[in-house]
């Protein structure tokens, strides 16, 4: 599937605009339009569901080592400064950034490709931050303006095989840069924090200075104690939240795939230390299992462990499910969602003030005037086991999604084109988006065959009987194979068509979105049909 053909059909249908597009858009930020905020919406919902609301307190899922409680939180976008201090990420949260002198752009380090070329013994570097599928194009047409070569003497050009990054790049003399027309106008790499900053209040200096939060975690850990004192929770048990984050990325790229505002579905699973690598197996998988359960294909989806080297030190375990995007190139993946064994690094940062990663067994990190670093808290955030007495710092493992790569995860497997019938009984290039009916944002549509003997009436029946409880459509404009095209590509599992019939026996057709299988029920069974199906 060509990624171009999704992004067009997203800003057609309504899933996806450009934020601020009438003044030319805002890099990184996308909007949801009126079918993308209900998909977005189900694909939270589910989530929600599936991991808090719908979860069996009293028994042990499969692959659990006992039962277990979910609860969930809602915090602020903005808190108390010191938590990024202790959490790290006000030290640590940063990436490597490039500025080019020439074109005063400036670019994500490690994401900036390019390619070896040569021409009458000349070698350079041609980088590039095209999107995936417009790379060679870009790279080829620059390296041809850079020798002054016209398209047709493009074979003139010697490439090396292999594309490679900046990082591994050496002889930065020879880099022609992204935006750049002549070599080596790329300064060093400097380190750039990824949180935004903000003020609150009055005070413009840095006594008021915030940030947006990176990430939904932090906010879990700082209500560790609250939760547990207000509910009746006891370890293992988990706190969910769902919400907006923010990082200030260098370089958003391929769609809403890294974005500068996106949203998190995340878990702090507490346990006791003794048990707390089987719980790492059991979410990690369950994690997989949900992704498969709602529609992507095994063969596009991989559990990837992180190897021993790229795990921090105080985590026994990493795993991160990934997805063969089809914006990235043949073979490689793009995280979704990254399960990580945290130990209790969290929690007693936020207790005794900034650890440092680097220690084993974990200690406080020092500044150079050899206090801590960073204070933490000062408050109790152990857990007393009220059976056993025994008292301790819970380990977590966090199973971290993003909603929006997930959705897009969605809208990329689903995107099919395949041969149908028009109404001429024509075959024609169908666009279908095959959405799993759960996440789908209407579950069915309703249609009168024509507009008039009172179809119209019977249909809007149908509707407002579905209407109360699945988002449906009413639609009575246009030829009946139009209608199922708009539907089609809206991702729209059922239609139901009243027609002639209809009058005479009371029942209607449904078809089928995939297997454009059609059949009919009552008109009175149309609720209990669509709700059967959609499981
Ligand atoms: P990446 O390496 O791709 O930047 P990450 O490892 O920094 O991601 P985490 O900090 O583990 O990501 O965040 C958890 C999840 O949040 C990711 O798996 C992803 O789904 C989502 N996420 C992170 N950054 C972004 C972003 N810029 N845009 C959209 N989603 C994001």
């Amino acid at each position: 599937m060509e990624m171009d053909k999704l992004v067009s059909l997203c800003k057609r249908r309504g899933f996806l605009f450009q934020s601020s597009e009438i003044y030319g858009g805002l890099n990184g930020f996308w909007d949801y339009g009126p079918l993308g905020v209900e998909l977005k919406r189900n694909v939270k919902d589910a989530w929600w569901r599936d991991m808090v609301t719908g979860h069996d307190d009293l028994a042990a899922p499969a692959g659990a080592p006992e039962p277990y409680e979910m609860t969930g939180l809602d915090c602020t976008i903005i808190m108390h400064p010191q938590v990024w201090k202790c959490s790290g990420h006000y030290d640590l949260f940063h990436d490597y950034m490039v500025d080019c002198r020439e074109s005063k752009r400036r670019y994500r380090h490690d994401q900036v490709r390019g390619r070896w070329v040569a021409y009458q013994g000349q070698r350079i570097f041609v980088a590039t931050t095209a999107e995936t599928d417009h790379e060679v194009e870009d790279v080829t047409a620059r390296a041809l303006k850079f020798f002054k070569l016209r398209t047709k003497e493009a074979a003139e050009l010697v490439w090396d095989e292999t594309w490679q990054t900046l990082p591994q790049v050496t002889e930065v003399a020879q880099v022609l840069g992204p935006d750049a027309k002549v070599l080596g106008t790329l300064t060093a790499p400097r380190e750039f924090n990824l949180m935004f900053k903000t003020f609150v209040g009055a005070l413009s200096g840095e006594e008021g200075a915030a940030f947006l939060r990176p990430e939904t975690a932090q906010g879990i850990f700082v209500n560790f104690k609250n939760v547990l004192d207000s509910s009746r929770v006891r370890v293992p048990f988990g706190i969910a939240q769902v919400g907006k984050s923010f990082r200030n990325e260098i370089t958003p790229r391929n769609f809403t795939f890294r974005s500068r505002e996106f949203e998190q579905m995340e878990i702090e699973f507490f346990c006791h230390p003794q048990s707390s690598a089987e719980w790492y197996r059991y979410w990690r998988d369950r994690r997989m299992k949900w992704y498969l359960d709602l529609g992507l294909s095994s063969e596009r989806l991989r559990l990837r462990e992180h190897h021993q080297e790229e795990l921090s030190h105080y985590s026994t375990g990493t795993a991160d499910i990934e997805y063969a995007f089809p914006f990235l190139p043949p073979g490689e993946y793009g995280e979704l969602e990254g399960i990580a064994h945290r130990g209790d690094f969290d929690l007693r940062s936020h207790m005794e003030g900034k650890l440092d990663p680097k220690t084993r067994p974990l200690a406080l990190e020092m500044g150079p005037d050899g206090k801590p670093r960073w204070r933490g808290s000062g408050k109790d955030l152990s857990y007393r086991d009220d059976l056993t007495n025994e008292r301790y710092v819970p380990h977590v493992i966090e199973p971290s999604a993003g909603a929006d790569r997930a959705t897009l995860a969605f809208l990329c497997e689903a995107y099919c084109e395949d041969q149908a019938p028009d109404e001429n009984g024509q075959m024609q290039t169908r666009v279908v988006m095959k959405l799993h009916p759960r996440i789908a944002p209407l579950k069915a549509a309703v249609f009168p065959l024509v507009k008039k003997d009172g179809m119209p009436e019977i249909a809007q029946d149908i509707y407002r009987a579905l209407k109360k409880h699945f988002n449906v459509f009413y639609d009575e404009k246009g030829a009946i194979g139009r209608r199922y095209r708009r539907q089609d590509e809206a991702g729209t599992p059922y239609c139901i068509t009243v027609d002639s019939q209809t009058l005479q026996d009371q029942t209607v057709t449904i078809r089928d979105r995939d297997s454009l299988q059609q059949w009919r029920v009552k008109v009175d069974d149309c609720v209990s049909e669509i709700r059967q199906r959609i499981g």
